[in-house]
């Protein structure tokens, strides 16, 4: 039988950062941030030629609100810049001598990797997912080029206290016999890695829950899907949490057991801002994920994600008082604005999923007398009976969801081209 889960549902990694009230933590943070703005500009020449273009000097710098005078760094920026000046682009806040090592991420993008370690972010999110000291994990995610499986989950692992074996991607079939024989607790990598290794154990003739002891799991660098989720949890009799960070910047959100969003680490600010002014917007309205990190090797402010995300301030039943990203609904660059807010394919996707009924969709925004409009067509799988009632049902789930009003209008089959884009914009602005 499984040992019970319940001692790692509870706890903290770093309880006074992850418990302080809302008043410290905007002290701490403001605190963090103006060491951060002072060293950077001192020691990156990036952020002060940044900072000196944009005619802002560290000391303007007090609070989270006034990064809004900083502009955006986007990693296509970021990319042109290490082009000029190889291999950080001016970013590094130490000697390049004092670095351990260089990575290379698709782009081509460098990121650095330190001497000294000190990422908080996905030890917290491995914590909260259940990771303990003593556990044995497995790391499957690659070691070789890109930062995330070395640098950062490997580390991580280290300063929780976990033994971790590197396995890297791949090799299922070892892999499920060092699971086995070494008895591995913890499990890292994506989620659909994780199935191949049910599947291919399965097939080898093993009980999942018997012969295996999985208990946690931390996965990231893939979209998890509930179904997913709980499909992979029932079978091995595990807890599965996820991870959000990008290979620059490091982590920016990990669940906690409650799994209502992900927490912002303690190390880090993340803004909400609106991808074309750059301001930053309240919590529950959609936008790109800005962060700011404090790591003085690397010290990017205001790194643009190119990742829309929501925020959320209520309070989260764990214990743990950061805000919290929502979702991930998808790139800035695929979204369209209606009425002032963003819609993007994915929440579109989220919407149609939950209506078996509905063959195809597509969404329309067109301009009437001066104002948006959101029109959802739906071809139909087959004729409803209470049609008008559907329509309702659906149209309430559009203003759930996306957060605005949307006309929902059912369509004759084959009305919507197979190669229509999800979100069509007609609008014209003459
Ligand atoms: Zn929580």
């Amino acid at each position: 039988m499984p040992k019970p889960l319940l001692d790692r549902r509870i706890g903290f990694f770093k309880k006074n950062l992850e418990t302080m009230d809302s008043e410290k933590r905007f002290e701490y943070l403001n605190r963090r941030l103006r060491g951060i703005a002072q060293y950077a500009y001192k020691h990156s020449l990036a952020i002060k030629n940044k900072m000196d273009t944009a005619g802002v000097k560290p000391s303007d710098i007090q609070t989270v609100k006034d990064l809004e005078k900083v502009p955006i760094t986007q990693k296509t920026d970021l990319m042109e810049l290490q082009k000029k000046t190889p291999p950080l682009g001016g970013f590094e806040g130490v000697p390049l001598h004092a670095l351990r090592r260089i990575y290379i991420s698709p782009g081509p993008l460098y990121e650095p990797g330190e001497t000294e370690y000190d990422e908080l972010g996905w030890a917290q999110g491995m914590f909260a997912a259940g990771f303990r000291p003593g556990d044995i994990a497995i790391n499957t995610f690659s070691y070789h080029m890109v930062p995330f499986a070395m640098q950062m989950v490997d580390n991580s692992l280290f300063e929780i206290g976990c033994i971790t074996i590197p396995t890297g991607v791949g090799n299922t079939e070892q892999q499920v016999n060092i699971l086995k024989n070494l008895k591995v607790k913890a499990f890292c990598g994506t989620p659909s890695f994780l199935l191949n290794i049910a599947e291919k154990a399965e097939e080898m003739g093993l009980d999942l829950r018997k012969d295996l002891i999985l208990r946690v799991g931390f996965v990231a660098a893939e979209m998890l899907s509930e179904s997913l989720r709980s499909e992979l949890e029932e079978r091995f009799g595990m807890i599965i949490r996820q991870g959000y960070g990008t290979a620059d910047i490091r982590c920016l959100g990990y669940e906690c057991m409650e799994r209502n969003g992900m927490h912002i680490p303690d190390d880090k600010i993340v803004e909400i801002v609106d991808p074309q002014t750059g301001k930053q917007l309240d919590p529950g309205k959609t936008g790109e994920i800005v962060a700011t990190t404090f790591n003085k090797f690397y010290p990017l402010i205001r790194f643009g994600t190119g990742d829309l995300s929501i925020l959320t301030e209520t309070r989260c039943p764990c214990g743990r008082t950061s805000p919290r990203l929502l979702k991930i609904l998808g790139r800035v660059d695929q979204a369209t604005k209606v009425r002032g807010l963003f819609v993007h394919p994915g929440q579109v996707d989220e919407v149609a999923s939950r209506y078996p009924q509905i063959a195809k969709y597509q969404v329309v925004v067109r301009r009437e007398k001066h104002k948006d409009e959101m029109i959802f067509r739906i071809e139909l799988k087959e004729e409803v009976a209470q049609i008008e009632k559907l329509k309702e049902k659906i149209e309430q789930s559009i203003r759930d969801m996306v957060k605005i009003r949307g006309d929902v209008r059912f369509v004759p089959k084959g009305t919507i081209p197979e190669e229509a884009r999800k979100i069509e914009d007609q609008r014209t602005w003459e």
